[in-house]
């Protein structure tokens, strides 16, 4: 509790003082690469038909490609200003491993990630990253071997070594002030969205769409219009192979609310309490816990959630490169499946924004497996 609240103090004076905010952002502009753009995805609305338009935000064209070095800069910058010397994260897929890496070699701290066994084998490729990028990779062999073991191996280093060390979780979960802190940094993309739907189409969407693993993204979009009550929020889930205990990770929509990683929040459980094995194509969706803002989102009505299965998922990579020449991740292509299927009920004309948390480059060797246009390139 003693770091939690140390981290809480830090933060609230961060985010008052003008000197962090502006240097914040300069390092989102200058080496991030913000603003991202909204693109109009003509080709992909007229194949949807009924007159729907589409935006897409893009942060697939971000520095390391994904939305998750907005977070990482803001808490390397707070770890800067809190004198720690040391970042240390958890990775499921790598994704965030890497963001972390990426801002501790940008600010020269040591930084260790912890990676279950399980997971390190099949991200071989982001565990050599991480190594090029001057991080420590440590594999994680309790439990399961995968991300939920990584988190709690990141929180007992963390609890060991709190002078010198600043815990950086990568999405809105974890204890307070994690939630909370994060979601104030992932919402620049909201922010950005919300200005750029103003100016280039004179109103807000009717929808607003993105993929939900611990659900950084999707509440980094959502916060922005949480007070516009006409904007439908939607968070799409990952529903793997289906509704069975251990074949999806859909956490809102398949669990049940109950305690993880110092929050409470939807879980992915047994009867007893007992965290139930996960499944989604997408690496970077697969956790059995979901931020606590979502499920009181969820409670309030405010937005709705909903799954995509692997394979619709797969086939919408494939549907947005070949309408835009945009290869997404399967993470947010989960949100382009379900505007795909469902816009069809939707009223004529309708204004979509969609997060598009991230590029495919990593999924290549995935998409390659399922897809079956031959195989696998041997260098993936
Ligand atoms: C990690 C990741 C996600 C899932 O994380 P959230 O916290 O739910 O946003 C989604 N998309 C991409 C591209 C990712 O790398």
């Amino acid at each position: 509790m003693a770091a939690l609240d140390e981290l809480e103090r830090a933060f609230r004076g961060a985010r008052r003082d003008p000197a962090f905010r502006k240097e914040l952002q300069g390092y989102l502009r200058d080496y991030a690469g913000r603003p991202t753009p909204l693109t109009f995805a003509r080709r992909l609305s007229q194949t949807i038909g009924r007159g729907v338009r589409i935006y897409l935000k893009r942060e697939d064209l971000l520095h390391t490609g994904a939305h998750k070095i907005n977070n990482a800069l803001g808490q390397a910058l707070l770890a800067v200003r809190m004198k720690k010397r040391r970042l240390i994260a958890e990775t499921g897929a790598g994704q965030h491993g890497v963001a972390t890496a990426t801002v501790a070699a940008l600010f020269g701290l040591e930084c260790d990630v912890f990676m279950g066994e399980e997971d390190m084998e099949r991200q071989a490729l982001n565990v050599f990253r991480m190594r090029l990028l001057g991080a420590t990779v440590r594999p994680v062999t309790a439990g399961t071997k995968t991300l939920k073991d990584a988190c709690s191996e990141a929180i007992r280093d963390w609890v060991t070594n709190v002078r010198t060390t600043h815990y950086c979780i990568g999405s809105v979960v974890g204890p307070h002030p994690y939630p909370w802190m994060v979601r104030v940094f992932q919402s620049v993309i909201g922010q950005e969205a919300r200005r750029q739907m103003l100016a280039t189409v004179g109103r807000l969407p009717d929808y607003a769409v993105a993929c939900v693993g611990g659900g950084s993204n999707a509440i980094g979009l959502f916060a922005p219009f949480a007070r516009d009550q006409r904007v439908k929020l939607i968070g799409v889930e990952a529903g793997g192979r289906g509704s069975a205990p251990g074949a999806n990770a859909a956490t809102i929509v398949h669990g049940s609310p109950g305690v993880l990683h110092g929050m409470f929040s939807y879980l992915l459980q047994d009867r007893a309490g007992q965290i139930l094995p996960t499944h989604s194509v997408a690496a970077g969706l697969d956790y059995p816990g979901v931020g606590p803002e979502h499920a009181y989102y969820r409670r309030l009505g405010r937005a709705t959630y909903v799954a995509v299965s692997d394979r619709e998922a797969l086939q919408a990579c494939e549907l947005l490169a070949k309408t835009e020449g945009i290869l997404p991740a399967i993470e947010p292509a989960h949100a382009l499946a379900y505007v795909a299927k469902a816009a069809r009920t939707w009223p004529r004309g309708s204004i979509i924004l969609i997060g598009l948390s991230g590029r495919g480059d990593k999924d290549v060797g995935t998409m390659a497996k399922h897809l079956g246009h031959g195989r696998t390139p041997a260098h993936v």
